[in-house]
């Protein structure tokens, strides 16, 4: 047996994978969170913790580079559990013959998004190879507790007991309202059509941002009680994840889903789903009900101004269901596999 792509696609075949050789092996917990939760982060001694490798290809694409990947999305893996980005790791695998002007560009694009978040890289490998790989980046990310993530709990807590000491994916709840936070698609999309020899113009920049810089507003609003960060699969994936451990339904108004007009006849010409295409710099979250239109408004006035409630979690069945504009309903189901391949 050989190792396929789709086993690390972000999809039913990965999470296949995982549990049949990686969870069964280590599956351990050293705070709330296991292992086996597959939450954004894992935890312990009251900090978050988490790691994500970046293979993007072309390294650099219209609106950033793996350098903004590597510190945008393993910030925003703790920023989506309502911890503050804080400390972080970076390990780079360089291709023999790779350009210094392009290193120092991604090195650049790190040192911005630290300074943005206020974060700081404190540990480090770099290792050159002859394999074919342009260059790969692993970030590993420590996040704290902060006065914003402890605001959200005291008011989610004035609605209904919450037992965790971050917001889990698995928080949702019958009645929550469900907020993506921008517009859908766009870092996938502007990867692609940016591939060499792709020949299809397309004026969409990558949307990969720190979503730290304004969940932290939102948090001070308050009532977020599950967040994910629609990167692989997309929305559809994290839809779908965080019903499914949420044991709860989530009903999806299809009209209401922000999407650029272009990204949406770039998906619609190539026959490409952008509810499974990546983002990297959105955030999907179930809010208290009472709470939505606030925290909509907060998101709105912290620069999100796409930012939209789509829908709520319901009792009334456990799957992730999307109403069309003429009121048919359709089970949205997890992606399979990865439709566009090294994209993060
Ligand atoms: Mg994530």
């Amino acid at each position: 047996m050989r190792i396929r792509k789709e086993d690390g696609a972000g999809g039913k075949y990965m999470m296949d994978f995982l549990k049949k050789h990686v969870i069964s092996r280590f599956d351990s917990r050293a705070g709330e969170i296991a292992l086996s939760d597959l939450d954004d982060s894992s935890d312990f001694d009251g900090y978050a913790f988490t790691t994500d490798s970046y293979v993007v290809t072309p390294p650099i694409f219209p609106g950033g580079s793996i350098g903004s990947l590597a510190i945008c999305g393993t910030s925003n893996d703790l920023a989506v559990m309502g911890a503050k980005p804080a400390i972080m790791s970076m390990s780079l695998i360089i291709q023999d013959g790779f350009t210094v002007e392009n290193l120092d560009r991604i090195l650049d694009d790190m040192a911005g998004w630290l300074e943005k978040i206020n974060a700081q890289i404190i540990t480090g490998d770099t290792k050159v190879v002859e394999a074919n790989i342009g260059i790969a980046a692993n970030t590993s990310g420590i996040g704290l507790k902060n006065k914003h993530l402890e605001r959200n709990l005291e008011v989610v807590r004035e609605y209904r007991s919450y037992p965790y000491s971050w917001v889990r994916d698995r928080g949702l709840a019958e009645g929550d309202a469900i907020i993506i936070t921008g517009n859908i698609a766009e870092h996938a999309a502007a990867v692609m059509a940016s591939r060499e020899g792709f020949g299809f113009e397309l004026d969409v920049e990558s949307d990969v941002y720190a979503v730290w810089l304004f969940l932290k507003h939102a948090l001070d609003t308050g009532g977020i009680t599950a967040m994910k960060d629609p990167t692989r699969g997309g929305i559809a994936a994290a839809l779908n994840e965080m019903a499914e451990k949420s044991r709860v339904g989530i009903i999806i108004e299809e009209e209401r889903i922000p999407i650029g007009e272009n990204v949406k006849s770039f998906c619609d010409v190539l026959g490409l789903d952008p509810m499974s295409m990546a983002n990297e710099g959105k955030v999907v979250m179930g809010v208290v009900a009472d709470q939505a239109e606030d925290v909509l408004k907060t998101l709105k006035k912290a620069g999100q101004k796409d930012a939209a409630i789509v829908g709520h979690a319901t009792s009334e069945f456990e799957e992730v269901v999307v109403e069309t504009p003429i009121g048919t309903r359709k089970v949205l189901p997890p992606p399979v596999a990865d439709p566009i391949p090294r994209v993060c």
